[in-house]
């Protein structure tokens, strides 16, 4: 997608800092932190929302990719996965990310 913001990250038109890259996958820190920990797990191919999903192999293999960034970034005590789909789920960039967010406690439920 020429147009989408992080296409271009993924295609490196745009910087980001990076935590993690395999062929599938790249994960970076958010440029707007909501956490202490905020990366930012997105598939490398386009997907605009969760609610386009069909690729159900790498949506597995992004879970395994946010259990061992987790462990790598040390957030024993917990962390918060959110994935912000569609209009009324807060989404404002349209390729697939999924939030992880650690480092303090989360409040539920979420506003
Ligand atoms: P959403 O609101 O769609 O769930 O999340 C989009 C996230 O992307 C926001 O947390 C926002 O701070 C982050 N974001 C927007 N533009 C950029 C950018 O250019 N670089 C990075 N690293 N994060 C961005
Ligand atoms: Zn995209």
């Amino acid at each position: 997608m020429s147009d989408c913001l992080f296409c271009k990250i993924v295609q490196g038109l745009i910087p980001c800092d990076k935590v993690y890259e395999d062929e599938k996958v790249l994960a970076f820190k958010d440029i707007v932190p909501k956490a202490p920990v905020h990366v930012l797990v997105i598939p490398k191919t386009h997907m605009a929302s969760l609610a386009e999903v069909t690729d159900f192999d790498t949506m597995g293999h992004i879970i395994r990719v946010i259990k061992t960034i987790s462990n790598e970034l040390g957030l024993k005590d917990g962390f918060r996965v959110v994935v912000n789909t569609g209009r009324d789920g807060g989404q404002t960039v349209g390729h697939l990310h999924f939030h992880l967010l650690g480092g303090r406690a989360m409040g539920w439920p979420p506003g």
